[in-house]
């Protein structure tokens, strides 16, 4: 009897161990690694009779030819030999520039989450709708559920998804009692128990350390957070300097939402190195304010569509905000072209180029914007961000010219990154 008592438990043992090996194998093992190498597409491509505007200062190549090698640019210029294996890109006419930057998105709709286990096709479509049809190779996440972020990463890295590459916050610090209303009206309450709100220094500090270690890349601070209609919430300085420091310390950047006057004088006495929005309460956003933060090499990514399309078009509310962005443009800042898109649904990017245009930008500022700009702050313009040879084949190629009209940067035909055609219109 005892015998038979023995083998049941020993059965038993086994079999939950069996059990727990199997749902470690499926769900864990595969998403240990946050941030698989970059893959490099293999083969030669070729873009000609193109016009390339390889960056934003040099003069356009007329009747031009990109040659692309095993995911690099191998060659760019009026005369390039043509390898016999080279496949052609169509191009009539078209229009080349470097892959575009979205510094500003989020993968927080409901149709991302549980990415790891979510049908190809589906996330796919999901990709192309919000990136890859409108030239985004590189995209900067500055705020989502980090474990979903990861796992569409990890798929596209891995060649399962065909997406552009991302970096991301993992999740954003908001100040003690700081969730914006709009996040508590939206998000559940188990997930918003799990956004950190640190109320020292040294919890600031252990959560970007931790943040960073999971595979985030920047650091994000609600440096001012709209915790209710018509009033912003600062984060404490010694809070942000504390988070800003731990990111400098491990060679990363942050972003900063700074929403008001508060919120943006935090961000610059912290240190921050990106503005994620303009500020849209702009009372006391002046000139000298402005000066300042150039002055402590803060770069902006407007987000001027996202304002006029969840709050108002109300000239009174927006023609301050495009004000404070062609003053911040005039006085030598640096801008970067992020959408906020994820937490505005309307995908498409004609409207920011727009609202670019009544702050006063010309195509080669948002052409920075769209590429060297966010490259340069990000790290990445030994490889990115420029039609060079020896960089990485991340191409946008437009079917109209963006030196005639602002949007037709939204006129994307096809898009390539690493050397591979993520995207054909
Ligand atoms: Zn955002």
């Amino acid at each position: 009897m005892r015998k038979w008592i023995l083998r049941a438990v020993i059965a038993l043992i086994v079999l939950i161990l069996g059990f727990v090996a199997a749902a470690w194998l499926v769900f864990i093992y595969p998403r240990r690694n946050s941030h698989p190498p970059l893959r490099l597409a293999h083969g030669t491509l070729v873009i000609q009779h193109a016009r390339i505007y390889t960056s934003p200062t040099d003069p356009p190549i007329d009747d031009g030819t990109v040659l692309i090698k095993d995911g690099l640019i191998a060659a760019v210029g009026p005369n390039i030999p043509i390898p016999t294996d080279a496949t052609q890109i169509p191009c009539d006419h078209c229009i080349v520039t470097a892959g575009f930057w979205n510094v500003h998105v989020h993968f927080t709709e409901p149709k991302w989450s549980g990415a790891q286990f979510q049908p190809d096709a589906k996330l796919n479509s999901q990709l192309a709708d919000m990136f890859l049809s409108r030239g985004f190779t590189t995209v900067v996440d500055t705020g989502s559920n980090p474990s979903d972020t990861f796992d569409i990463r990890r798929r596209i890295e891995l060649g399962q998804l065909t997406g552009p590459y991302i970096f991301t916050s993992g999740t954003p610090l908001y100040p003690p009692h700081g969730i914006p209303f709009y996040i508590r009206e939206s998000a559940p309450k188990w997930l918003q128990s799990l956004m950190p709100q640190p109320e020292t220094s040294a919890e600031a500090q252990r959560i970007v350390r931790e943040n960073l270690h999971s595979g985030a890349d920047i650091t994000k601070l609600f440096t001012g957070s709209w915790i209710q209609r018509g009033h912003v919430l600062p984060m404490p300085l010694p809070i942000a300097k504390a988070a800003v420091e731990a990111t400098h310390l491990n060679g990363k950047i942050v972003f900063a939402h700074p929403s008001n006057l508060a919120g943006m004088q935090v961000a610059i006495d912290a240190g921050v190195d990106v503005l994620a929005h303009a500020a849209d309460d702009t009372r006391g956003v002046t000139p000298e304010l402005l000066a300042n933060a150039i002055h402590h090499n803060m770069a902006m990514a407007p987000t001027l569509k996202m304002f006029t399309t969840t709050v108002t078009i109300d000239p009174h509310y927006m023609d301050p905000i495009y004000n404070e962005v062609r003053t911040f443009h005039s006085l030598g800042g640096t801008l970067l072209f992020g959408t906020d898109v994820g937490y505005m649904t309307d995908y498409t990017t004609e409207g920011e180029f727009e609202g670019l245009g009544k702050s006063g930008l010309d195509w080669k500022d948002v052409l920075a914007m769209l590429t060297t700009n966010p490259a340069t702050r990000l790290g990445q313009s030994d490889r990115k961000g420029t039609i060079t040879p020896g960089k990485l084949a991340d191409i946008t190629i437009l079917s109209d010219d963006p030196s005639t009209a602002l949007t037709n940067f939204s006129r994307v035909q096809t898009v390539i990154r690493s050397g591979a055609v993520i995207w054909q219109h």
